[in-house]
């Protein structure tokens, strides 16, 4: 039995409360706090030095554990450490390798470290990127996508229109097209390795293919413009760079996780990607409206969920453009700190954007 502090998740009071573990079940007592859960319902936040292991109940509230017995506890009740804890301690051998990159790169340190950040990324090792690569997928498997529920015949069908369709300027561009069910609703990713993944959700809203083909081929550009590597090696910028310069490599070690997770693509790789989209959907005579509406229906739902919680995420509107809020799930898996979803906002709707492609699509009329 250990002590806890336990946040019903509408006030702000605390209320000590112990806990026990048994079975794989978590009861806690306290006054007037009487519960018990399935620890697999349960999120667990991430194990860190000095600060208390969070356990986030499906209705919303919280408990948090200073006491470290809670490790013991949760492995003894089958609980295991998520991959990202795994992944940072195997991160050094990678980072050896990254850094061997980076200091060759300081040398020219004079002409900028964006410069600098952006060439590291186009010369980066194809092993060392695509285990980048396996790593953000096995980090987003674990916390953020499940196995698609998608049915077969539709993804088998997904997969060969697109395969089917020519690149842009003869470009032969390898990829993967992965598809997830994800638990912070529809959208699309390029990982460095390659991997494009698609969700179930977004497959769904979309309900149309060329509309999900638009979507792969903005995907497929920033493949071919290696932006995911360019993003993580301009946002690992400076403060690391300068570390891995005086040989602190530890503090690159706790980033890049974070960096995955938080940062969202500039204005300038989405405008190029909208572009690769546009060439690919022409090359191969396709039309631009379906995903102009897509992105419609994504504004919307966005800016819907945005209203609900739009006290706690002003920060996320300082440019007005992107971070159109992190959407939950409704249900059970509703996340109260939802900080890494960020991740997933990369694609936000914006009505230049389906301005543009509306205009595209009438001058090839
Ligand atoms: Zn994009």
């Amino acid at each position: 039995m250990i002590d806890a502090i336990y946040f019903d998740g509408q006030s702000s009071r605390r209320q000590p409360v112990t806990l026990v573990m048994h079975k794989r079940v978590v009861a806690m007592r306290g006054e007037g706090v009487k519960q018990s859960h399935r620890l697999s319902r349960l999120r667990v936040s991430e194990r860190l030095a000095h600060a208390p292991r969070i356990l986030y109940l499906p209705d919303g509230g919280r408990i948090h554990i200073s006491d470290p017995r809670v490790d013991k506890m949760l492995k003894a009740n089958g609980y295991r450490e998520p991959r990202v804890v795994r992944w940072q301690r195997n991160w050094p051998l990678s980072l050896l390798a990254l850094a061997g990159v980076l200091a060759l790169l300081l040398s020219g340190y004079q002409w900028g470290l964006p410069w600098a950040a952006d060439k590291a990324a186009l010369h980066m090792p194809a092993a060392l990127e695509q285990k980048i690569g396996d790593g953000e997928l096995e980090l987003l498997d674990e916390s953020f996508l499940a196995p698609s529920e998608l049915d077969p015949v539709v993804q088998a069908r997904l997969q060969r229109l697109f395969s089917q369709m020519k690149q842009p300027r003869g470009e032969r561009t390898p990829y993967r097209l992965e598809f997830r069910r994800s638990h912070v609703g529809p959208n699309a990713l390029a990982l460095p390795n390659g991997v494009i993944v698609m969700t179930d959700e977004l497959v769904k809203l979309a309900n149309n293919d060329q509309a999900v083909l638009g979507v792969l081929g903005h995907e497929l550009g920033h493949v071919q413009r290696r932006h995911s590597l360019r993003r993580l090696m301009q946002a690992l910028g400076v403060g690391v760079l300068v570390n891995v310069w005086i040989g602190d490599a530890s503090s690159m070690v706790t980033a890049v996780p974070t960096v995955l997770l938080d940062q969202k693509y500039s204005r300038d790789f989405e405008r190029e990607a909208d572009q690769y989209a546009i060439d690919m959907m022409q090359a191969n005579g396709l039309p631009l409206e379906p995903m102009a509406r897509l992105f419609e229906k994504m504004g919307k739902a966005h800016a819907g969920k945005d209203d609900a919680a739009s006290h706690r995420h002003e920060h996320d509107k300082q440019d007005g453009q992107r971070g159109k809020g992190r959407h939950t799930e409704e249900g059970d898996e509703e996340e109260e700190d939802s900080e890494p979803l960020d991740y997933f906002s990369s694609h936000p709707s914006d009505a230049e954007r389906i301005a543009k492609l509306r205009a595209v699509d009438r001058a090839g009329k």
